[in-house]
């Protein structure tokens, strides 16, 4: 029975490299007819917040994962499973397989001379029955984890110290708690971030202390920025939350982030998740680290956004209408705003000239488009626009004429009539904007860019 875990801490936003792990897992329990458990890791109280937990499972559901489905299971929380590290732990103890341990780091270095020395077993015989717990690891040979990803990786015995596994005050660590969960939770694949690699020998005697088979092990690669530096909260954009906030369809976060590392196989990259889901293979996952291109996600998101169906799309846009504004006049540029925007949130700035009383002028646009002959070309389209026949094709062939006659070609005429109606210099079809936005308050919009050039 195939039980795969997401195990996130709940330490800070939730990180687009967990949102990844999280999918490689999902696809392995959704084609298997298996289980993804969610386990929330929050034994570390001083860095926890109950908000990043909320935040981890309202955007796991974002994504697609979920109570919603038979293959979802949990949350759990860690922290409510102490006694059973703790029972692990005294197993090991009784079993010889552990050991109590007083030792100070600087007991430590006073006897090796070194900072980074690991422990030199001093208590290992000592037969101690309080201090820290450390579990005697072999003095020969070799740990070798045969990783999905990653293929056969050899970790030397002697380079291995007796790690701690219980601390001096009786708080189980990291390494064992994840270990026995992991157990309880009979889960048969440990898919995870390349970091916990370096754990991976550790943990996998635990496994085998503990009486246990370890579970297939899959350590997915690091994700980098274009400097090919290692995504981090500090320098990069990686919250999965900020992603959804700007307007990012789930759907196209999800096509994207299983790329990261792992293709279909042909040249496809767009493609839904219930044909990615099937193909999805943990051997077919790249070691290489994966590059996180934030203009290609947006490429995607555009793609998404525009293989909406229309009603589905205006439903979407939603969130990013002001509540006053009317929907009947939003739907009738709503074709037009489809095809432009990459992300929804760029929805807003397409329309608001639509429903404001004035235009939000970008001063930026306003200094490059109502330059010399700005004034002319909006006077001479304020007279146009008390006659001319009110649809596009008469609207630009006005502006046309009014362009000729002072020498201007349509590109250059529509600049300040653009800045004049919408406020910016790019936007949605100048002539549609026009039309819907009807005669009285373009004029008065044109007239009101000529006072205002003086
Ligand atoms: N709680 C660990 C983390 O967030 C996950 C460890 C694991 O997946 O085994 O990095």
């Amino acid at each position: 029975m195939t039980r795969v875990r997401f195990a996130p801490s709940p330490t800070g936003m939730f990180h687009v490299g967990g949102a990844r792990s999280a999918l490689f897992n999902w696809a392995i329990a959704e084609q298997s007819g298996g289980t993804f458990v969610l386990r929330i890791e929050d034994t570390d109280a001083a860095r926890n917040r109950p908000e990043w937990t909320e935040g981890i499972i309202s955007a796991l559901a974002w994504i697609g994962i979920s109570g919603d489905s038979p293959h979802f299971e949990g949350p759990y929380f860690q922290s409510a499973y102490e006694q059973q590290h703790r029972d692990a732990a005294a197993k090991l103890l009784k079993e010889g397989k552990a050991y109590h341990c007083t030792c100070t780091r600087d007991d430590v270095k006073a006897r090796t001379g070194s900072e980074h020395q690991g422990y030199d077993g001093y208590c290992r015989d000592r037969g101690l029955t309080e201090g820290a717990v450390r579990f005697r690891t072999p003095d020969e040979g070799v740990t070798v984890v045969e990783d999905q990803v990653r293929g056969r990786v050899e970790f030397p015995n002697s380079a291995m110290e007796d790690f701690v596994i219980v601390r001096g005050d009786g708080s189980p660590l990291f390494i064992l708690a994840n270990v026995v969960d992991d157990m309880e939770m009979r889960i048969s694949h440990v898919v995870r971030a390349e970091e916990h690699l370096s754990n991976t020998p550790k943990q996998q005697l635990l496994w085998e202390a503990l009486g246990h088979e370890p579970p297939i092990w899959a350590h997915v690669p690091v994700i980098v920025n274009e400097k090919r530096q290692k995504l981090s909260k500090r320098r990069d954009k990686v919250a999965l939350e900020s992603y959804r906030d700007e307007g990012y369809l789930a759907e196209a976060m999800v096509n994207y982030l299983m790329l990261l590392g792992w293709g279909p196989g042909d040249d496809r990259e767009i493609m839904p998740w219930s044909e990615m889901m099937p193909l999805f293979r943990l051997e077919d996952v790249n070691q290489a680290p994966a590059f996180f291109d934030e203009k290609k996600l947006r490429a995607f998101n555009g793609e998404y956004i525009r293989a909406l169906p229309r009603e589905v799309f205006i439903a979407r846009c939603e969130p990013w209408l002001d509540p006053s504004w009317d929907r009947s006049v939003f739907e009738r540029v709503a074709d037009l705003v489809q095809t432009r925007v990459a992300v929804l949130s760029e929805v807003t700035a397409n329309v608001d000239f639509l429903f404001l009383d004035e235009p939000v002028f970008d001063q930026a646009s306003w200094d490059k488009a109502m330059k010399q002959g700005a004034a002319e070309i909006l006077a001479g389209y304020a007279e146009r626009l008390e006659t001319v026949d009110w649809n596009p094709e008469s609207l630009k062939t006005a502006l046309e004429e009014v362009g000729l006659a002072h020498g201007l070609k349509l590109g250059k005429a529509q600049a300040p009539v653009r800045v004049a109606i919408t406020g910016r210099t790019v936007g949605l079809p100048l002539f549609e904007s026009i039309e819907v936005l009807g005669r009285e308050r373009s004029l008065a919009r044109v007239r009101a860019a000529l006072a205002k050039l003086g």
